[in-house]
């Protein structure tokens, strides 16, 4: 997004963020709807650049979802990654292309494999034997014929968070190659009267800097590929190679500009297709995070400065885990700045602490702001994404509204809940 300070103030895509807070009120999220377009054109534009359309990205919605993003990343020609009902039914209530759809989850319930059939989602990529059986069983009963991928794990490391390493053999997620677990679910597929196999997925973790590991994972893949070929005469023309590209959250954060992860990774697809003697599959990427992290932030109100000497200083803020839980999760690194004294010195060291009944709810330990004191609006960066769709009602806080920025004015997108909202569903 477009930061700058303008007489001491934080102005977001040229709007204050002091007076975003006094007219909508603190806790709250704001996004740039113009970072978000940015970034997925630059998906868009690799995909023609390197494999002439012969790719797709999908927005991993799981990220940030409400029927807002979903509209604006379909108007820029991305398909979506959803793993519940509740992704699906947002996305198909924003009017996104069925066909676009594609539907992941490690433990899809039966009604949610019929909510997804009866969509005509684009591809359920399916977790298990169990699994394929029920989805092969429920297309049946619909008279169907689902399109599926398969959700492979290459056993590729990605360094990253332990937390969210999902490539290697010990993940709940998918298929394990190494044992031949996804040879023989292929196998079997293949002799299923109502399913049709369209392709292969693997993702490989998250927040992931380095390149390295997606090129592996992309030659794995492909040598899977090249296997079912030649050992089973099926053609698989499609593979999902995931999103996890990495966002800057704090200085020291170097992701490697996307448009190189693509070019790398194409360049890999082509040569290692061709060694392989197989078709070049259409390729999916599916970014979430780098989509909408770094197009988001959340501005708090400080309720109180409260300093233990020689120990520390915990800042207060009006929301908390609650509304950002990535700290108590993974110890997750963020930046933050007092919006109304941005010109200031960020030479005050805080413990920005919720306001939830857990010490663990922090926003981090030993950040560097400006000197807070109460009614100040302190802003956290890079919350855009996996912080809205995280949000819980713990302690039956109501969760923030989503103000997205569109063309310089800013519009809610999601609103406040109410303390209505908090007992709608208790019986009274
Ligand atoms: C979470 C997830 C993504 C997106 O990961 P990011 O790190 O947000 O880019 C993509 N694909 C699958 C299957 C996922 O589970």
């Amino acid at each position: 997004m477009m930061t700058e300070v303008k007489n001491g103030v934080l102005y977001i895509d040229g709007v204050s963020v002091p007076e975003i807070a006094k007219q909508f009120g603190t806790p709250c999220y704001i996004m740039s709807e113009d970072t978000v377009r940015k970034n997925c054109r630059k998906y868009m534009d690799a995909a023609e650049k390197y494999y002439g359309k012969n790719a797709l990205p999908l927005y991993a919605s799981k990220a940030f979802s409400c029927v807002d993003i979903y509209k604006t990343v379909a108007s820029e020609g991305f398909g979506a990654d959803v793993v519940s009902g509740g992704e699906l039914y947002t996305a198909l209530k924003a009017g996104f292309d069925p066909k676009k759809i594609y539907f992941h989850g490690n433990a899809k319930t039966a009604d949610e494999i019929k909510f997804a059939l009866e969509s005509g989602v684009g591809r359920i990529v399916a977790d298990n034997i169990e699994e394929l059986d029920r989805i092969d069983g429920i297309a049946k009963e619909l008279n169907v014929k689902a399109d599926i991928s398969f959700r492979i794990k290459p056993g590729v490391e990605a360094h990253t968070h332990n937390f969210v390493k999902t490539g290697q053999i010990d993940s709940k997620f998918g298929f394990a190659l190494e044992n031949g677990e996804a040879f023989r679910a292929v196998k079997s597929a293949a002799e299923k009267k109502n399913i049709n196999i369209a392709g292969v997925h693997c993702h490989i973790g998250s927040q992931i800097f380095d390149i390295a590991p997606f090129v592996l994972a992309a030659k794995i893949m492909l040598g899977f590929i090249a296997k079912v070929k030649n050992e089973l005469s099926i053609e698989i023309k499609e593979l999902n190679l995931g999103g996890g590209f990495g966002i800057r959250y704090v200085e020291g954060d170097n992701p490697e500009p996307y448009e190189d992860y693509m070019q790398k990774i194409a360049d890999t697809v082509k040569s290692e297709s061709e060694a392989l003697g197989i078709t070049v599959p259409f390729i999916l990427v599916e970014p979430g995070r780098s989509i909408v992290a770094e197009a988001g932030i959340t501005a708090y109100t400080v309720m109180s400065v409260k300093t233990i000497e020689k120990i520390r200083t915990y800042v207060a803020i009006d929301g908390g885990m609650t509304d950002n839980p990535r700290y108590a999760l993974y110890g997750s690194k963020y930046e933050a700045c007092i919006a109304n004294k941005a010109g200031d010195p960020c030479d005050f060291t805080a413990t920005i602490a919720g306001r939830c009944c857990e010490s663990g709810d922090l926003i981090g330990e030993n950040m560097k702001i400006q000197k807070p004191e109460a009614g100040d609006i302190l802003t956290v960066f890079s919350t855009g994404a996996y912080n809205y769709s995280m949000a819980s009602n713990y302690n039956r806080v109501p969760r923030p509204p989503v103000i997205m920025i569109k063309n310089g004015e800013p519009k809610i997108i999601v609103k406040r809940e109410t303390y209505e909202d908090i007992i709608k569903n208790d019986t009274i």
